[in-house]
């Protein structure tokens, strides 16, 4: 690969990487997507293990609309992709939940349902409720130029009971805020829109579907990637990005450069940039997730729900863990055996997949002895959390479980360079994608679409903007 120049290089092959590569692709542009792992999605891939296939990050597909529905996220990232809406197999959510001491709502993808919920649980708070939805509806959350504003004080300037309140921001913080306590408005627009005015679907065969659609599409049209191809620096002059090092040694050249391996990560790269530059910007909230496989459906159990959001505390607290290595006390339930997936059709095992705020540097520290043993203590400490808010709390889930899992910060900062593990990346996000660097941009988590949908929409925007127009 030495000395070798490409009109576009892409840095990393998640999400975001895979649909600007194919937008590009598409416009018949010579583009190149680097990697430094073995697999392609990011944050949101699979793996195997004795046989068994795991997702990693799908729960649920956000945005999620029937086929035929016009203007939305997920239409219109399918069009720029030109990919046809069956080949995604989307199958929608039975029905999901937020589950707070002594209230719960429930929703679907039926806004009007999730309306009738908070009327019924909340009557004096429903027309501010009415009057929030309208002004999210409306607002011009896309627009890269917004300035970032409170969406916990928006919020309160129609909702007034503090409960309804956190458990209107439980759901929209752990599907996509980097920012603790509050977040921004648009940003929270975005997700507020994508969870409950769209909804949740999932492909039978989970995240591989998309990934390998995305992969197939892209070198159908002659786009070229190279997987273990770490970038190791950014050689910069005069404010412009003049060559990529790779971890081999080996150097390319690139007119533009879009890097989806995040911000502060990015800026780190780069050899005009301190090593701890913008310090200030990284991500500090990291997860954990236990996955258990069960001998049976969950609804055999009584398990119905697709998604449980979960608070057990009096406040909900989004934000670092402190004094612990995980934060039991909210955090996310899901089955995906619970979508409408047609006749016949199911995933083979049962599953149960737990998601809960931990500290990344408390995980890291820890020796390998450590690591494992605090593994096994908090996968008991999670999975006793999650009986108590299912039917059949007394159930004795060890005679059911016929594998397990899980991730902890380690893993993500292992699998995608993230700083802190942050899953959600910066709490500073680059709408424009813009850079110190004239021909380097920003594009997925870092940029601000948040998910899968959302890192998709990303890549193609940043693309349009910073190559096919730029
Ligand atoms: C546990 C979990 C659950 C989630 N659940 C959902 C969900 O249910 N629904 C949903 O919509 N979203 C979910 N997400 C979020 C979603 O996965 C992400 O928002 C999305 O995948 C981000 O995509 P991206 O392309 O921006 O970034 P990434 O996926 O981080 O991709 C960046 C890529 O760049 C590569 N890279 C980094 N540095 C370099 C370098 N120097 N050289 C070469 N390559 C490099 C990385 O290896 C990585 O492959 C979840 C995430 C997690 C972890």
């Amino acid at each position: 690969m030495e000395n070798q120049h490409y009109e576009t290089v892409i840095i990393g092959a998640g999400m975001a990487g895979l649909a600007a590569g194919i937008r590009l692709a598409l416009a018949g542009r010579e583009v190149i997507i680097l990697e430094r792992h073995n697999a392609s999605g990011g944050l949101n891939s699979f793996y195997s293990q004795e046989g068994r296939k795991f997702d990693v990050g799908l729960h649920a597909m956000t945005n999620y609309v029937p086929k035929g529905t016009k203007g939305t996220p997920l239409t219109k990232l399918l069009r720029q992709l030109r990919i046809p809406y069956d080949a995604l197999d989307l199958c929608p959510q039975n029905g999901s939940r937020i589950h707070f001491p002594g209230c719960q709502l429930r929703f679907n993808n039926d806004f009007a349902f999730f309306e009738s919920e908070v009327a019924h649980a909340f009557p004096r708070e429903i027309d501010g409720f009415r009057a929030l939805a309208e002004e999210v509806r409306t607002l011009d959350a896309f627009n890269l130029g917004a300035i970032p504003s409170s969406a916990r004080q928006a919020v309160q300037r129609h909702i007034s009971d503090p409960l309804l309140e956190d458990m209107l921001f439980c759901p929209v913080m752990y599907y996509g805020s980097a920012q603790e306590h509050d977040m921004d408005y648009g940003q929270f627009a975005i997700m507020f829109r994508s969870l409950f005015f769209e909804g949740f679907a999932r492909p039978l065969d989970g995240v591989r579907v998309i990934i390998k659609l995305l992969q197939d599409k892209y070198r159908s049209l002659g786009g070229v990637r190279k997987m273990k191809c770490g970038i190791r620096r950014i050689h910069t002059k005069d404010g412009k990005a003049t060559a990529l090092e790779l971890d081999s040694g080996a150097t390319i050249t690139a007119d533009k450069i879009i890097s989806t391996a995040g911000a502060v990560e990015t800026a780190r790269l780069c050899t005009d940039q301190p090593e701890d530059a913008a310090a200030e910007n990284i991500g500090q909230l990291s997860f954990t997730e236990t996955i258990t496989v069960l001998d049976r459906q969950p609804a055999e159990f009584g398990w119905e729900d697709t998604i449980i959001f979960f608070n057990t505390a009096e406040r909900f607290r989004y934000a670092r863990v402190e004094d612990a290595l995980v934060d039991p006390t909210s955090g996310v339930i899901c089955f995906p055996n619970n979508y409408q997936y047609g006749e016949g059709r199911q995933l083979d095992e049962g599953f149960l997949r737990v998601t809960a705020m931990a500290n990344h540097d408390q995980w890291c520290a820890l020796s390998e002895e450590d690591y494992l043993e605090q593994k096994a203590y908090w996968y008991d400490a999670l999975q006793k959390v999650t009986l108590g808010l299912l039917p059949e709390a007394r159930l004795d889930l060890d005679t059911h479980r016929i594998a397990s899992d899980m991730f902890t910060p380690r893993t993500v900062r292992k699998y995608t360079g993230h700083l802190n593990g942050a899953i959600y990346g910066a709490p500073h996000k680059i709408k424009d994608g813009r850079t110190h660097l004239d021909n380097l941009y920003l594009a997925g988590t870092d940029q601000g679409f948040l998910g899968i949908v959302g890192a998709m929409l990303s890549g193609i925007s940043m693309a349009n903007l910073h190559v096919l127009q730029g």
